[in-house]
């Protein structure tokens, strides 16, 4: 019997190696993992410039509390604010880092009226689970943060019927991820953005799963040639250490002042060690056209083989649209060596490492043909 709370329904396979793209089970079989850990061991698994700074950074100090100076937490604020004027506050995952995001726009505004949008999802946290509009998640809580409004994704009238002097912020992903990898439209981000300027609402976006390359931009609001107030990092940050960002404009710095929000972990010097190292690579113009490059490769390698196939996302974050259980496909991938994901109940969703080769993208498409074919799953079309 298991002693652990059975909080996630667990694939029985315990992966202990991993290398690249690939790992091994407790067994010896090997999978082309697509799946990243959930977005986040983004340059790989056991990347070795990663495990070469924090192998370093374990043989000179651990953690020292946030009491005191740290220039390397300084040093990864740099690099993730490049060319921008905006302030940091680290934190150990997305959850904390939209936590701190609602409390941040909570306190700047001095509103209480948050609007976030259906099937998204933005945490666990009492404040994350309430920003998430999905009904599953809050069944069973009882009474949740008051304040909150769920509109329609994509729907920029809506919002515009409900935005108000009263909104404190807009919180929203670029693409829902565990909501079904639906991508907002660039008309949709770029109202939504005019909208908050306008009524004085900070626009917060949750880059949790699409930042840190996963889109081939640094963040995905990029493609949409947006500034938000307020956006938040974690899953890729620190390719497999936990670490979580909240990034905001400069002028919200004076709402976050000494005794108002922190964390005892946040911005340790083992995560910060990997972030450092993460941003160095993913941040490269080059290596970010590559992921772009090798998504749109992907994404027609299975539209050639499945024609009608509906497949969602950018970069290397996809959404498959199945007519049965995208959980099924998922196993029968496992059986063949390949782990993917699911986003709901009918999407299947594939989140390679944005080190993926190739050779592994053809791999992975192969069996992915197979694998849909034989089990006769029909294609939305
Ligand atoms: C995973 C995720 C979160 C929650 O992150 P945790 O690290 O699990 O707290 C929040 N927002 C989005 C978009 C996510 O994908």
């Amino acid at each position: 019997m298991s002693n652990l709370f059975p909080t996630y329904a667990k694939f029985p396979i315990e992966i202990v190696e991993g290398k690249g793209t690939v790992v091994k089970d407790a067994n010896g079989k090997e999978y082309l993992d697509f799946t990243s850990g959930i977005a986040v061991c983004n340059l790989g698994h056991c990347n070795e410039a990663v495990l070469t700074a924090v192998q370093h950074q374990l043989t000179q100090i651990w953690h020292t509390s946030n009491l005191f100076e740290s220039s390397i937490q300084e040093q990864v604020a740099d690099k993730l604010t490049a060319g921008s004027k905006r302030a940091v506050f680290f934190c150990n995952s997305g959850a904390e880092a939209n936590e701190a995001a609602l409390k941040l726009a909570k306190k700047h505004t001095g509103c209480d009226e948050i609007i976030t949008f259906q099937q998204s999802f933005h945490g666990r946290t009492i404040a994350t689970m309430t920003a998430t509009g999905q009904g599953k998640i809050h069944e069973g809580f009882g009474t949740l943060l008051p304040g909150f409004t769920y509109l329609p994704y994509n729907d920029l009238e809506a919002l515009e019927q409900t935005i108000s002097e009263q909104t404190a912020a807009v919180l929203l992903e670029v693409i829902q991820g565990e909501g079904g990898v639906i991508p907002a439209t660039t008309e949709f981000l770029q109202g939504a953005s005019a909208l908050c300027a306008k009524y004085g609402a900070l626009l917060i976006i949750d880059e949790v799963q699409t930042g840190m390359g996963r889109t081939g931009k640094r963040f995905a609001f990029e493609h949409a040639g947006i500034e938000p107030d307020i956006f938040t990092l974690a899953k890729g940050l620190g390719n497999g250490l936990p670490v979580g960002a909240m990034i905001g404009k400069a002028e919200l710095a004076e709402s976050f002042g000494p005794g108002v929000h922190g964390s005892t972990f946040g911005g340790n010097k083992i995560a910060m060690a990997a972030a450092d190292v993460v941003i160095d690579h993913i941040f490269e113009e080059a290596f970010l056209a590559e992921v772009a490059e090798k998504g749109a490769y992907f994404q027609a390698l299975l539209a050639e083989q499945l024609p009608g196939v509906v497949i969602r996302g950018k970069g290397l974050m996809f959404g498959i649209e199945l007519e049965t259980e995208a959980v099924e496909v998922v196993k029968s991938l496992q059986e063949v060596g390949v782990l993917t994901l699911t986003a709901g109940p009918n999407v299947l969703r594939i989140l390679p490492p944005l080190t993926v080769t190739k050779a592994e993208l053809e791999q992975v498409a192969e069996k992915l043909v197979v694998v849909l074919k034989k089990q006769e799953m029909g294609m939305k079309i």
